[in-house]
């Protein structure tokens, strides 16, 4: 499985910061970080309410653009040893420079110049895709909307909305979501993972995504399902994160396999992989043992990820090509 090419699409960048990464940056900063961690040294919490607060903790320590250079080249290591060749990875204007758009064109040129660096020694190719902060509010999720529109190009290629999921509703982010898209930026927005479909449908209705992250509790409702098949809408689907954070007891109780079996593009990523103690390789190895999927229902999955990436055609073209060079 290991070897395997993988694209994933839904992965946060501080959120994928290693346990030692963090720990690293903690020390030259002075910073003490011991109650996060376990004897183990992995990232340690106790359910939803803690995991934001280990989380939030660990991230505090990441500040400059080169502290953000570093964590893309750490987390594109990683990657690498899980097989990934594309990702796309979601980054906040609100943590990389407080919403001003001249500051975050620094932490963007740092992040960009690390990840191109990293792809033209062979490593995985890198995309950001700006995500405001949905509990921040719809007033402060536009200034990174127009961080993102002013930066839209061959690396920030997407718009997101990231954040607690309780607050607000989809339509009243809906000036940022058309901000985005007048700027050609394509879109994704996390929904019906601490909701249910009626926020799926007010992703999809309201903002016009073509992409929703998490997106399972849609299977609470099988005219959404069916919806969400018809117009292809592809789901980024966690669901060691989904099991982690108690959404569902296990594999085998998580919907992912029922979305697949009705035609819904489903797509495999782990969203904050050290938090949940997870990798790629790992999420593929239990969906195998869970469902019994085999190689070619993992290709399989792949193919929708990479249609579904928002890159450029010839970077797709390209991605294509190495997931059919593996397909035996
Ligand atoms: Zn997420």
């Amino acid at each position: 499985m290991r070897d395997m090419p993988k694209v994933e699409l839904h992965l946060h960048l501080e959120g994928a910061a290693p346990p030692a990464f963090v720990r690293g940056l903690a020390a030259e900063k002075k910073v003490d970080l011991s109650g996060i961690f376990d004897e183990r040294g992995a990232y340690a919490y106790d359910g939803f309410v803690d995991f934001l607060r280990v989380y939030e903790a660990a991230t505090s320590v990441i500040g400059s653009p080169e502290d953000y250079a570093r964590l893309v080249r750490t987390v594109l290591e990683e990657l690498d040893a899980q097989g990934v060749i594309y990702a796309e990875t979601f980054v906040s204007p609100d943590f990389c420079g407080g919403g001003d758009l001249s500051a975050w064109r620094d932490y963007l040129a740092a992040m960009r110049e690390a990840a191109e660096d990293v792809a033209a020694k062979g490593g995985p190719v890198l995309r950001g895709i700006v995500t405001p902060i949905r509990h921040f509010g719809p007033e402060r999720a536009k200034a990174p909307a127009l961080c993102a529109a002013e930066t839209a190009g061959a690396w920030i290629v997407g718009l997101g909305l990231g954040g607690n999921e309780a607050v607000g509703e989809p339509k009243d982010y809906a000036w940022a979501f058309d901000c985005a898209r007048e700027a050609g930026l394509r879109l994704t927005c996390h929904a019906g993972e601490w909701r249910g479909p009626d926020s799926v449908r007010g992703a999809v209705e309201d903002l016009g995504v073509e992409r929703i992250g998490h997106g399972v509790r849609a299977i609470e409702d099988l005219a959404l399902v069916d919806t969400l098949a018809e117009r292809g809408i592809v789901l980024e689907v966690c669901p060691g994160s989904n099991i982690a954070l108690g959404l569902y007891p296990n594999l085998r109780a998580h919907p992912i396999a029922r979305l697949r079996d009705r035609e819904v593009k489903v797509t495999v990523s782990t969203d904050d992989p050290p938090f949940f103690h997870t990798t790629m390789t790992q999420e593929y190895d239990r969906l195998a043992d869970a469902f019994g999927w085999e190689a070619v229902d993992f290709a399989a999955l792949n193919r929708v990820a990479a249609e579904a990436a928002f890159c450029d055609a010839d970077t797709r073209e390209k991605i294509l090509k190495r997931l059919e060079a593996a397909d035996v």
